[in-house]
């Protein structure tokens, strides 16, 4: 099976009655970005570990190559840029942080890179330069207000006037959708976004109360459980308000759960993007779906009473 879905990769990956779903990988590198055979696109970069070994912040030049080298090992695959998500399990070294008590709730993904306007202004400004050579799509982190959102890409339009040569003509603007407060106002956001793209390992970890990595916890913080599937399904419809096109994506580690993916696409997801070495299994997965079986699939599953009776549904 998984031979076949190798020799397959390359090929886009296409229900069974003709939804195209597009299948990325998420890369921490350009290494990653290489070993993803057939991904579509690079659905989520976490820039924070291209800089994880440095004592001192990466100044726009040495920022701009880390991101050129992603885009380049991608070959003119769409790459979605996400700024910094440190903060709450991830410390850096050259952005020491005020002790928290609960971290996770605290000072963490945008909410650190607006409080910190200089070190986001530089990303920012790397980003640019990367997108007037490749297509990209600046994704913002931990988003929870619009006021947020409205602030991010304010500094994202005075990046564009830094770097100075216009606006890049394919740089598309999208937020991750990890908070569930997010996921409840994605019609606010959508008329502001080109994507949403779901974290379900924060968002599991915030609709249920279940701190990620905490193994005591573990077995409450399931991306199945039924009310993290009533949040997918508010961002899908969300999205689906909006006057525009709004992409819905999942690039948590529930996208790369072959099982999962017609309950998703059922939901109105229509991209995923995983691990590098699952595109090519959760690509063939997506073959074998019926569109119309999987929003009656996915109508049962967010009716089933906890995450063990969605499993059951989905074998
Ligand atoms: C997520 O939260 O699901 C996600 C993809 O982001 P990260 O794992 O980097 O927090
Ligand atoms: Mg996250």
């Amino acid at each position: 099976r998984r031979e076949n879905a190798l020799r397959r990769a390359h090929e886009p990956a296409v229900t069974r009655d003709g939804t195209t779903v597009l299948v990325g990988t998420n890369v921490g590198g350009a290494g990653d970005a290489e070993a993803a055979v057939g991904a579509d696109l690079a659905g989520l970069v976490r820039t924070e570990f291209c800089f994880l070994d440095r004592h001192r912040a990466p100044d726009v030049d040495e920022q701009e190559a880390a991101y050129r080298a992603i885009a380049e090992a991608m070959g003119g695959r769409r790459v979605t840029l996400r700024t910094l998500d440190v903060g709450g399990d991830k410390p850096l070294d050259y952005l020491p942080m005020p002790r928290e008590a609960n971290p996770f709730l605290g000072v963490r993904g945008l909410r650190l890179a607006l409080a910190r306007p200089d070190l986001l202004a530089d990303q920012l400004h790397a980003f640019v330069r990367v997108a007037h050579d490749h297509p990209v799509d600046v994704m913002f982190p931990m988003v929870t207000t619009v006021d947020e959102l409205v602030a991010a890409r304010r500094a994202l339009d005075d990046a564009v006037v830094t770097v100075g040569r216009g606006r890049p003509a394919g740089l598309r603007v999208g937020i991750m959708v990890e908070v569930p407060a997010a996921a409840l106002k994605a019609p606010a956001f959508a008329p502001m976004v080109d994507f949403f793209s779901i974290g379900t390992n924060d968002l599991t970890q915030y609709a249920l109360a279940a701190e990620r990595g905490n193994d005591a916890v573990a077995p409450l913080s399931d991306g199945l459980d039924p009310a993290v599937l009533a949040l997918i399904a508010a961002t899908a419809g969300g999205a689906g308000r909006a006057d525009h096109d709004v992409l819905v994506a999942v690039c948590g580690e529930l996208a790369g759960d072959e099982d999962a993916a017609a309950l998703l696409i059922g939901l109105g997801v229509r991209e995923l993007s995983v691990a590098p070495t699952a595109v090519a299994t959760v690509k063939e997965a997506v073959r074998a779906v019926d569109l119309t079986q999987a929003r009656a699939l996915a109508a049962a599953a967010r009716e089933c009473p906890d995450a063990h009776a969605v499993r059951e549904l989905l074998r």
